[in-house]
């Protein structure tokens, strides 16, 4: 197992990271790259199986998730060396295509509009994990796989915590800072007695990958359509063939019939959805079903004590925005606890930490929830008013670049601004 390498038993930590997913592992690289602290990460599941692409192997298959990074994540991972090897695998959003099925209104925005050489980067979620885990193992981070957090004590100079690795002995640690970022609905923040405020959307996201008959031209398509949002995102070709990553978002009862499909009905009614532009679908991955709601913790920070990721906020999909506004906040945590000096714990820090995040949070989970709601109206005046909507956003090039700086996380600091 990965993990081997470097799990030197400790007991005193700087930083505890619980959660080894995307949020948690990219937090322990920008921490690394900041401050010699002496950092553990803890993850319930194994960090990698014996024949997992920890070697950074690239293997595509159809069964992947993929992640649409907006610029501002491109310049994160590039202030820590990882791009070069990301870009390796990754498709440039050279335009983004809004449309509404039914209705007139579609708006085009290109990276030339903002710019910029691309709207954002699409990558197969198994090519990032294998990524940030590659560069983790290179580093003295300290990693415990198959470990369980099984209590948390707060104490004056930091936290006291319980761990149980499988087949090893109760292990009891401290730490001057922990951060939880273990998932939606975290159970570690719960055992804090910090809760989370879930409201669903009575949607479902179904994810698959998409061989496509003509190529995509680096061309991201939002479809909006009376049963919910959906989006085919350009990913790189495999073995010659254009692909496109689908999230397609409909109500919880079609989407089981959807599930239960065979792939041929799948891809008629996909097509039927979406229409001709990338010609006929030609096979289809492996699908899988998100339930969706906005999950946010009703605490972020408290002394000696972070709530990151989707542990502090769960995003509807639609506008892409749930890592990469995480990746914002783990970065900007880095800088902040950079400049503490040895008072990484203090409320104080973690307060202003968490102020200076807070315009970009409140933003992007508005824009991410208001997204679906407004186009999720079948009513005709509002469909009229959002075909105008769309209609005005192709005709007033200020309020596209709005649009595309949003997606690029580049407005989401002070409301209003591009
Ligand atoms: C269909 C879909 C498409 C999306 N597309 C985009 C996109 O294009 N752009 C974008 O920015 N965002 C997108 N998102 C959002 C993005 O996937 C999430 O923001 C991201 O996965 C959150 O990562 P995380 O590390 O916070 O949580 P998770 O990925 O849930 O990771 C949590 C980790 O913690 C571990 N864990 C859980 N409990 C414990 C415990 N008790 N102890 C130790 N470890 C524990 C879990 O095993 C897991 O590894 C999408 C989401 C969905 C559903």
């Amino acid at each position: 197992m990965v993990a081997a390498a470097n799990t030197g038993a400790n007991s005193h930590y700087d930083i505890v990271i619980v959660g080894g997913g995307m949020v948690g592992i990219s937090l322990a690289l920008l921490l690394r790259a900041q401050q010699p602290w002496n950092i553990l990460l803890i993850e319930a599941q194994e960090l990698a199986s014996s024949d997992g692409p920890v070697s950074g192997a690239y293997s595509s298959s159809f069964d992947a998730r993929s992640t649409a990074l907006s610029w501002s994540s491109k310049n994160i991972y590039q202030s820590i060396g990882l791009w070069p090897q990301l870009k390796k695998h990754l498709s440039a959003i050279a335009q983004i295509h809004v449309s509404d099925r039914g209705h007139v209104g579609m708006t085009r925005i290109d990276a030339g509009d903002a710019n910029v050489d691309a709207l954002g980067y699409v990558v197969e979620n198994q090519w990032l994990g294998s990524v940030l885990l590659n560069q983790l193992t290179k580093t003295d981070i300290q990693l415990l796989g198959s470990c369980k957090l099984e209590t948390i004590e707060p104490l004056a100079s930091g936290m006291r915590l319980q761990l149980q690795q499988a087949d090893k002995d109760l292990q009891t640690i401290e730490t001057k800072l922990l951060v939880i970022a273990d998932g939606a609905g975290s159970t570690t923040a719960q055992q804090l007695g910090i809760q989370s405020q879930s409201t669903p959307y009575d949607q479902t996201g179904i994810i698959a990958n998409v061989s496509l008959e003509k190529p995509h031209g680096g061309v991201a398509y939002e479809r909006f359509t009376d049963q919910g949002p959906m989006a085919l995102l350009p990913l790189a070709d495999f073995k010659g063939r254009p692909r496109s990553a689908l999230v397609w978002t409909q109500p919880r009862a079609m989407a089981e019939t959807l599930m239960a499909a065979d792939e041929q009905a799948f891809l008629e009614q996909l097509q039927l959805r979406f229409g001709y532009r990338l010609g006929h679908f030609k096979q289809l991955g492996k699908r899988v079903a998100y339930p969706l709601a906005l999950t946010t913790a009703t605490e972020q920070v408290r002394r000696h004590l972070v709530v990151m990721g989707n542990a502090a906020h769960s995003l509807h999909p639609v506008a892409g925005q749930g890592f990469n506004l995480s990746l914002r906040d783990a970065a900007a945590l880095a800088n902040s606890l950079a400049e503490a000096g040895d008072r990484i714990g203090d409320l104080a820090v973690l307060q202003n930490y968490q102020q200076q995040q807070a315009i970009d949070q409140r933003n992007t989970v508005l824009f991410s929830d208001s997204l679906p709601k407004l186009f999720g109206l079948s009513s005709s005046i509002v469909a009229l008013g959002r075909n105008s909507g769309l209609l005005a956003m192709d005709l007033i090039p200020s309020l596209r670049n709005s649009f595309a700086q949003f997606g690029m996380g580049m407005a989401t600091r002070e409301p209003g601004n591009g």
